[in-house]
């Protein structure tokens, strides 16, 4: 090995694989993004389908294969034949991939693998190399699993059973809970996949947590963030342009499953007063119900208000008729949006959220006070922290079981949160909240700290295979 390339492997090479779903891609590309900015080589590797919506500079993008090459998920039968076939074809892939890199100047030092590929970690010990799992969900909701997987809570969790007490961590009410754990019947591949992230854990070098410590942690973490779940917290995957700028030009993720109608974003924005517009989205995987399509529909026409509103191609035919020529004054339907450049915008005033972790964070760290609408999986949880933990926000009610939530209820919450009583003390939480995530990224901060210290091991993982290669070759 010559020199040059003994300079590159001191580098360090991750392989940074998300699950191929926008809330997946953009944390772990944004990690991947903060491993380059630190001095390591990272290389994105992801579905064949989803490889030509990453855009960010600096970091390699190479395919590997979920059996679905030409359209991903949706051409599978169901969610199981999906995941099986990820694991088949992802872990010879992955695989290929590890082997390709080893005979150039770069070989592979360490795969961060999303937590719902844990068959990547398999594949990184067969190689010799370090694993690390990276959890895109919160800690609380995390360590949940985890309990649960280790035998501690019997599903489904029933209203009994409630509060949960997890030493550690907030106590969690029945509406808290994830959908998964109340109803396992509702999901059950989901659920397998969920409880499945922790069979081998054990034998990851590193595993890591999309949040940071001041945000979810009631008691200092100085052994893991619960007896189970030993995280590091390196979060929030926020692009560095709105938070700690030690990233030169980072405003976006750099990858966009969907075409985002940017400049008629912008355009429509700027003649809107600050904070006088709603923004609603439900994000990248939610299917509202007719029903509650049409409440929201109504409930942001009578509020009166100015609002954006990200209505998937997929989710449009379930407007109600007339709808979009109805309140053309008032709001503009989109199919999708840069939410970050969006909510950074003066005139926002309120997000609309289904409460996704992604979402939930982008709005914490910009500062913008929350409407939650939550509709499954962890999104409840999510919502309890924005309303009860943090303070930036409320949960709205639903009014009936399919937890459809009501135009006269989004109206009241929407007004509560926009210029209600409590919104001032909203918007002052709400910074509290944006300045201690910048500290958490920040020089010094708890995250970048975590950071520091994981590129320090990869790299010296790295000196040591160049020594154990020297020594093989008789030097
Ligand atoms: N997002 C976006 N444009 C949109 C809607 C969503 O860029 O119009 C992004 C959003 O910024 C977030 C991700 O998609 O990073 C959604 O992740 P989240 O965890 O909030 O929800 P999920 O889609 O996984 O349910």
């Amino acid at each position: 090995m010559g020199r040059e390339q003994e300079e590159q492997v001191r580098g360090g090479h991750v392989v940074v694989m998300p699950y191929p779903s926008q809330g997946h891609i953009n944390p772990l590309l944004q990690f991947a993004k903060r491993l380059v900015s630190k001095g390591l080589k990272a290389t994105i590797a992801t579905t064949h389908y989803t490889v030509k919506s990453i855009y960010a500079t600096n970091i390699g993008v190479e395919a590997i294969s979920d059996g679905y090459d030409e359209g991903g998920f949706p051409l599978a039968p169901d969610t199981g034949t999906y995941l099986t076939a990820f694991k088949t074809c992802g872990s010879k892939t992955l695989s290929e991939l590890i082997r390709k890199f080893e005979t150039t100047a770069s070989p592979v030092t360490c795969v961060i693998y999303d937590a719902f590929l844990p068959w990547a970690l398999d594949v990184a010990k067969q190689h010799g190399i370090c694993g690390a799992s990276f959890f895109t969900n919160s800690a609380t909701v995390t360590c949940l699993f985890h309990r649960i997987h280790k035998g501690l809570h019997t599903l489904p969790i029933k209203i009994e059973d409630t509060p949960l007490s997890i030493p550690g961590l907030h106590k969690l009410d029945y509406p808290d809970l994830p959908g998964f754990v109340k109803s396992p019947d509702s999901y059950p591949a989901y659920l397998a996949m969920k409880l499945s992230q922790f069979h081998n854990l054990h034998q990851a070098d590193w595993i890591f947590g999309n949040t940071f410590d001041d945000l979810e942690l009631q008691l200092p973490a100085a052994e893991g963030v619960c007896e189970l779940w030993r995280g590091t917290l390196i979060g929030p995957m926020i692009p560095s342009a709105y938070l700690d700028g030690q990233i030169e030009g980072d405003r976006g993720y750099g990858a966009s499953l969907w075409k985002p109608l940017d400049h008629k974003c912008k355009k429509w924005l700027e003649q809107k007063p600050a904070g006088s517009v709603a923004y609603v989205s439900f994000g990248s995987l939610v299917a509202l119900t007719p029903k509650q399509m049409e409440e929201i529909a109504w409930g942001l026409k009578e509020s009166g208000r100015h609002f954006l509103w990200v209505v998937k191609e997929s989710e449009r035919e379930k407007l109600p008729q007339g709808f979009i020529e109805a309140t053309e004054e008032k709001g503009l339907v989109v199919t999708w949006c840069q939410q970050l450049e969006l909510l950074a915008h003066k005139a926002i005033g309120c997000f609309v959220t289904h409460c996704g972790w992604n979402s939930t964070l982008e709005a914490l760290c910009l500062g913008v006070p929350m409407v939650g609408v939550p509709k499954f999986a962890d999104q409840y949880t999510n919502a309890k922290f924005i309303e009860n933990v943090w303070g930036v926000g409320v949960r709205a009610k639903e009014e009936d079981d399919k937890g459809t939530v009501g135009r006269e209820e989004l109206q009241l919450r929407l007004r509560e949160v926009m210029d209600g009583k409590r919104s001032q003390e909203m918007r002052r939480n709400a910074d509290k909240w944006r300045e201690l995530a910048k500290k958490a990224v920040s020089k010094g901060g708890s995250s970048d700290n975590n950071i520091n210290e994981f590129v320090a091991q990869v790299c010296s993982d790295g000196k040591k295979r160049v020594e154990e290669e020297k020594h093989m070759n008789g030097f």
